[in-house]
């Protein structure tokens, strides 16, 4: 069964989400539909040239509710989160959203084989990348009324499966980080703090991990925004420290 959620229009007014990866897939999807409900979107991605056309797209429909930031996770480092960090702060009172999108999928290989220099790839980008902008955005998610965080997991980061390798390490770092993070913040802040597992989404990643699948198998990743909106919106105020799926929302 398809979840739906009946959002009020323009529930997000005021609001300022910033998703990581939202150059493509899943992360695009979801900042097209935060801003289409009245947010406004920061676009983190590692190529300029995608963010500007996802920026013409949002800017097209919802003139001045988007900015873009191009930041290489592969490459930043403690330093250019602050200064996005102080970035943002001029821009903006507070962030009431974000939502940890951007990932590599790496290679699928053994752990005995897999190359060291792609492993610390991955975990720079998935991992690293993910607690610096983590740490340098808490104040700004800390002055909002009410603000998430959501990491975005796999299935493969809850029960581990082989040939997954870093990928599916890298997923656990997260859930570890997302359980230890809520744990800190709960009675201290209004900060309410997830993981989500998409499943499986008609995207680049989703083609490069199977590429012998028909990607009309697969759910888009426009269809999974009832769930990103839901968990964005004040009916979900009680959920904190939860690892979440979508297809346990369509379940229901
Ligand atoms: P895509 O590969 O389509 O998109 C990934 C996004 O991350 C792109 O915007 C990509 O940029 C960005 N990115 C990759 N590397 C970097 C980097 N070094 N610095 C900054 N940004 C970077 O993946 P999906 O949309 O499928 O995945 C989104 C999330 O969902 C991921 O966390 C993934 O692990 C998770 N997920 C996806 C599933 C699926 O079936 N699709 C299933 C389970 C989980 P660019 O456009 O330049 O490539």
């Amino acid at each position: 069964m398809t979840f739906t959620y009946d959002a009020e229009k323009n529930f997000l007014d005021n609001k300022t989400i910033l998703i990581t990866g939202a150059s493509d897939g899943i992360g695009k999807a979801c900042a097209k539909a935060y801003a289409a409900y009245g947010a406004t979107v920061v676009l983190l991605g590692r190529n300029q040239q995608k963010l500007e056309t996802v920026f013409d797209e949002i800017d097209g429909l919802h003139p001045g509710k988007v900015v873009i930031h191009p930041l290489d996770f592969k490459t930043a480092s403690m330093a250019d989160f602050k200064i996005l960090a102080e970035s943002l702060n001029e821009q903006f009172e507070c962030l009431d959203g974000l939502i940890h999108n951007a990932a590599l999928l790496g290679a699928r290989t053994p752990i005995e084989f897999y190359p060291e220099q792609d492993w610390a790839d991955l975990m720079q980008v998935n991992v690293n990348a993910v607690f610096q902008l983590t740490q340098s955005l808490i104040p700004a998610l800390n002055r909002s009324e009410s603000a998430q965080i959501l990491f975005i997991s796999s299935s493969v980061g809850r029960v581990g499966r082989a040939f997954w390798g870093a990928y599916a390490v890298s997923k656990f770092a997260l859930e570890g980080l997302m359980q230890t993070l809520a744990e800190e913040l709960e009675n201290t802040t209004s900060i309410r703090v997830n993981s989500l597992n998409p499943g499986g989404t008609r995207t680049n990643m989703r083609r490069d991990a199977y590429p012998a699948e028909n990607p009309e198998t697969q759910p888009t990743a426009e269809s999974l925004m009832p769930v990103y909106l839901y968990l964005m919106s004040s009916d979900a105020q009680g959920i904190h420290g939860q690892a979440l799926n979508v297809r346990d929302f369509e379940a229901v």
